[in-house]
């Protein structure tokens, strides 16, 4: 059995809503990742089950390896569909806020979601939601927005009607937002849930290789060339990848290509903090990821570029400047935390 975790008093709020409405628009935040699509997705199959009119809006373009999803083809990215999408929340009767908890999490969308009428839930497990919303479902003890929107489905009363597609999504989000149940993942309910879906007809091993073998050869020399500028500092138990706009190139690099690459030096024995310093092609700025394991709270050295997210996974941006620079700009910073670094590795040696 699960839990009860969502206020009955929202699950009975939103049925009244799907009583009274029929347009619903469904976001999540920038940079999609399998959680983001995932959740989304599934609510929209199953808002088109019960015969919404429903629609998925990104901020921009979420990565090749999630394309395979169903429904992936019909969602609209904002800058391509910027006058229709504008159009649909303008007119929806309700805007489905998925896996973000803070409005300047997507972009430009911030200000169409505040100047629409329509109603708002947030449904979402990072750490302090920004209340904008009518009803707010946030639980950051859940390892994704995908948990927590199965357990919102299920409250609903869908489980017994839930479609493979449905499960299908649920589950790839549970799996990338854990990596593939290697952390965020001790819940015994989280594999309750997977059991659930996988009786839903779920191919698992599938899912698995379709979002984790699905590179190109060009994104594995990526990977081998990034691989080889990687800086260890093992007194500070970190390791730091690169990725210029020149490497970038020379691989045909398209979105998506460097995802995980974050995780890689944690295989590092002593390494418990990694950083990924990556070149946006589009903006003068190097977009920052950041992974821990056990108690190092990396979310915390993300918040100095401006950034967040959770305890072992969290980013930020660093305006104006290029990889070599935001290096320099990351030890810097990475000083302060030496103490930390040394005290968190010896609670929790690998
Ligand atoms: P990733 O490294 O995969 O881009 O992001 C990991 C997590 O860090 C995301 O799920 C999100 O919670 C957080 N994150 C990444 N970039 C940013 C950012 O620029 N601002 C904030 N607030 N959080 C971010
Ligand atoms: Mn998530």
């Amino acid at each position: 059995m699960l839990t009860k975790i969502i206020n009955p008093e929202h699950i009975t709020r939103f049925k009244e809503w799907l009583n009274e409405c029929k347009k619903f628009v469904i976001i999540a935040h920038t940079n999609p990742d399998g959680d983001a699509i995932g959740s989304s997705l599934a609510l929209y199959h199953y808002l088109r089950y019960l015969r919404k009119n429903a629609y998925v809006i990104m901020p921009n373009q979420f990565p090749d390896f999630l394309k395979w999803l169903p429904g992936a083809d019909n969602v609209m990215i904002y800058p391509y569909l910027t006058d229709a999408a504008n159009k649909r929340i303008a007119e929806a009767d309700v805007i489905c806020c998925l896996d973000f908890n803070r409005l300047d999490r997507v972009d430009e969308i911030a200000e169409q979601i505040r100047d629409s009428k329509a109603k708002k839930v947030l449904i979402d497990h990072h750490l302090d939601p920004e209340q904008f919303a009518d009803i707010t479902i946030s639980h950051p003890e859940q390892s994704s927005t995908c948990e927590l929107l199965y357990r919102f489905l299920c409250d609903l009363g869908y489980y017994y009607k839930m479609s493979t597609t449905v499960a299908t999504c649920i589950y790839t989000g549970m799996m990338t937002d854990t990596g593939g149940f290697t952390y965020n993942s001790n819940n015994p309910e989280l594999f309750f849930i997977v059991s659930m879906l996988l009786q839903k007809h779920v191919d698992k091993d599938l899912v698995y290789r379709k979002v984790n073998y699905n590179f190109s050869a060009s994104r594995l020399l990526l990977q081998g060339q990034v691989l080889t500028g990687m800086v260890v500092l093992p007194e500070y138990h970190t390791a730091i990848l690169t990725l210029t706009k020149e490497q970038q190139q020379k691989f045909q690099y398209s979105k998506g290509d460097s995802e995980g690459f974050v995780n890689i030096p944690l295989q590092i024995k002593e390494v418990i903090f990694t950083c990924f310093l990556r070149e946006d092609t589009e903006k003068d700025m190097v977009k920052v990821s950041l992974r821990s394991i056990g108690e190092f709270p990396c979310n915390v050295v993300a918040e100095e570029f401006g950034g967040g997210g959770h305890k072992n996974a969290s980013g930020g941006e660093l305006l104006n400047m290029d990889a070599e620079m935001a290096l320099q700009r990351f030890r810097k910073v990475l000083e302060k935390y030496k103490g930390l670094l040394e005290e968190c590795y010896n609670q929790h040696p690998k």
